[in-house]
């Protein structure tokens, strides 16, 4: 069997579906696995609907109704006005409708998940439905009773043995009946609630459920040729990798390749079950494999671009020295702020850290570190990462620019610019 993962970007309008069937039907004599995201930038637009209602703004209802519009537009390209999507949609979005006439609950990430996980919900039932329309037939799933979570919201944890329990248990009978359309992002605690896996996690979903099945492989339909050396939308030129190694695309993920979901690929490493990245406006070609024995030709260097960073530098009060026991406090602050660490270096007096820069986190960081430690920063920045870089890369890429932090080793440079 295989698995499909299509995106935002590929659903975004009627068009996106009609030619998602259209590559879909291409592959009619396979089982199917087909993992969707909310369809274009919804899930954006979800979460301002979540801040205004946690919030109790005055357009609440206005960023509702465009939300709806939006998919009831689409819906109208594509159906006859008495077809059953229109209640199954309906009756998704009146999870909304219900909630936000109560009073927000306190923990905003539960009120996030609630509410951000209907972009996909619904998008599934557009998919799922048009594939029907098409002749192609589908099932709709609901992944929550089959990805279970820990009720960490927004970063809900996967419990693996019990996703797999349910997940061959229920999705190889359903597979024999037809293609299985399912949500990405999403999963579902022990008490029925909806958790999130984490901002473009569509593509872990996928390769979760690859993994539970041992699929042949997962296809992952993209607006990009396959895995390119660089963002096309920054740099001219860019390459086409062909094939690359579970290993060189999880570095580039670790980086700030965006690509791919950085979780997605260890999954599919463990069970050996190769990921293609195809363009979803030309499903015929190649695009790129990434497999445990690719033939590596970096003709040029991979460059991945990290925009909005901060640089921290820290230095301890009392003026001593940056020992163990300070890296060891330091580190542990950031893993409670959930704040990850892009790159950093260590000198006599400063320790220097730059990460994304997200205000709200970023914040409650700072105030907490400043009770021990000096602290200035720059924001901002960028974050220049090169791998396999050839001896001019780096004077190319930052000529003009001032490199406040620069690191080099024998694969990979990285430096942070103004
Ligand atoms: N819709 C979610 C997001 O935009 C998940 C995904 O697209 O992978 O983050
Ligand atoms: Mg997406």
């Amino acid at each position: 069997m295989l698995v499909f993962k299509f995106g935002g970007a590929s659903v975004k309008d009627a068009e996106g579906i009609i030619n998602l069937a259209n590559v879909v039907g291409k592959y009619k004599s396979e089982q199917l696995l087909i993992v969707v995201s909310a369809m274009g930038k919804t899930t954006n637009a979800l979460e301002n609907l979540a801040k205004a209602y946690a919030d109790q703004t005055d357009d609440l209802h206005d960023v509702y109704e465009d939300i709806k519009k939006y998919h009831y537009d689409i819906l109208a390209e594509l159906f006859d006005a008495n077809d059953q999507v229109f209640n199954d949609v309906a009756n998704t979005f009146v999870e909304i409708d219900w909630m936000i006439e109560d009073e927000p609950h306190d923990d905003f990430d539960f009120i996030y998940d609630q509410i951000v996980s209907v972009g996909e919900l619904v998008s599934t039932r557009i998919v799922t439905a048009y594939l029907n329309k098409a002749g192609l037939k589908s099932q709709w799933l609901d992944v929550r009773g089959y990805i279970h979570t820990d009720n960490t919201y927004r970063e809900g944890v996967v419990q693996w043995d019990k996703t797999c329990e349910s997940i061959q248990q229920g999705i190889p009978a359903l597979l024999e009946k037809g293609i299985v359309v399912t949500q990405g992002f999403l999963g579902g605690t022990s008490e029925n609630f909806t958790t999130t896996l984490g901002r473009e996690g569509s593509d872990y979903t996928a390769s979760i459920f690859a993994a539970c099945l041992g699929a042949a492989s997962v296809t992952t339909w993209k607006d990009v040729p396959g895995i390119l050396n660089a963002d096309p939308k920054l740099f001219e030129d860019t390459v086409k990798f062909d094939e690359l190694s579970y290993t060189e695309a999880i570095e580039m993920t670790y980086y700030g390749a965006t690509v791919i979901h950085p979780k997605t690929i260890k999954p599919l490493q463990n069970a050996k079950i190769p990921l293609f990245v195809k363009p979803f406006n030309h499903p015929e070609e190649a695009g790129t494999i990434i497999i445990e024995s690719a033939a590596h030709v970096f003709e040029k260097p991979v460059i991945i671009i990290k925009q909005s960073q901060v640089l921290l530098s820290l230095s301890p009060k009392d003026y001593s020295f940056i020992s163990e026991d300070h890296l060891s406090d330091i580190f542990g602050r950031f893993a409670k702020g959930h704040v990850k660490i892009n790159m950093m270096q260590t000198s006599a007096l400063s320790f220097s850290i730059c990460f994304d820069h997200k205000t709200e986190s970023f914040d409650k960081l700072l105030a907490d570190i400043s009770t021990d430690y000096k602290a200035k920063y720059n924001s901002d920045l960028t974050l220049i990462t090169i791998r396999h870089y050839a001896d001019n890369t780096l004077k190319t890429l930052t000529t003009g620019k001032t490199i406040l932090l620069e690191q080099i080793s024998r694969n990979t440079i990285q430096v942070v610019v103004k």
